[in-house]
């Protein structure tokens, strides 16, 4: 459900069973959006919304998406995801289709959402949690590739088509994204 509020604009509240406290963040589309326990009410959530106003203000500055301010927020937004997330699925893809990896890096870099070192570390872009999931599955695919092809040889592509068929349409549809906040 949604609501108006005069200062932070149209509300997003999602229900969530595993939210236990409230919870705010900014979506990609600069809209607020409170998580709340499943059975909140539409008045709890304003009511939270209302008494949460300063912190929100503070830490989300959402009237001014353009703003450094801004963007640092939904950097740190996009880390925590990261953090969260990356890790197990990178760790499912490897274990399913039997790649070993040394460790994840999880990077903050504009330019490559992920690459792979020769001494076995994956780096994966925070950015990757802007982007819908068979996209961000295929970015996690390719690097796990390159494990066994260190070049983008044909060899290569095959091994991405065997674990994502589609492949050459993620890899055109994520050219439309750039993994920099
Ligand atoms: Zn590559």
């Amino acid at each position: 459900m949604t609501f108006t509020d005069a200062e932070f604009g149209e509300v997003v509240v999602r229900k969530n069973a595993w939210v236990v406290n409230p919870k705010f963040s900014v979506a990609t589309n600069g809209k607020l959006t409170i998580s709340v326990p499943k059975h909140t009410t539409l008045f709890l959530a304003k009511r939270w919304l209302n008494a949460s106003r300063k912190a929100i203000r503070e830490q989300l500055p959402v009237n001014d998406p353009s703003t450094q301010r801004a963007r640092d927020a939904q950097k740190k937004i996009l880390a925590k995801k990261a953090r969260d997330y990356l890790p197990y699925r990178l760790d499912f893809w490897a274990k399913k289709y039997g790649y070993e990896y040394k460790n994840l890096r999880l990077s903050h870099a504009n330019t490559r959402w992920g690459s792979r070192s020769s001494s076995g570390t994956i780096s994966l872009n925070i950015g990757l949690m802007k982007l819908p999931e068979p996209l961000r599955d295929y970015v996690i695919i390719h690097e796990l590739a390159h494990i066994n092809h260190m070049d983008h040889s044909q060899a290569f592509w095959d091994e991405v088509a065997l674990h994502d068929p589609s492949y050459k349409r993620h890899r055109k549809a994520l050219k439309m994204f750039t993994p920099g906040v």
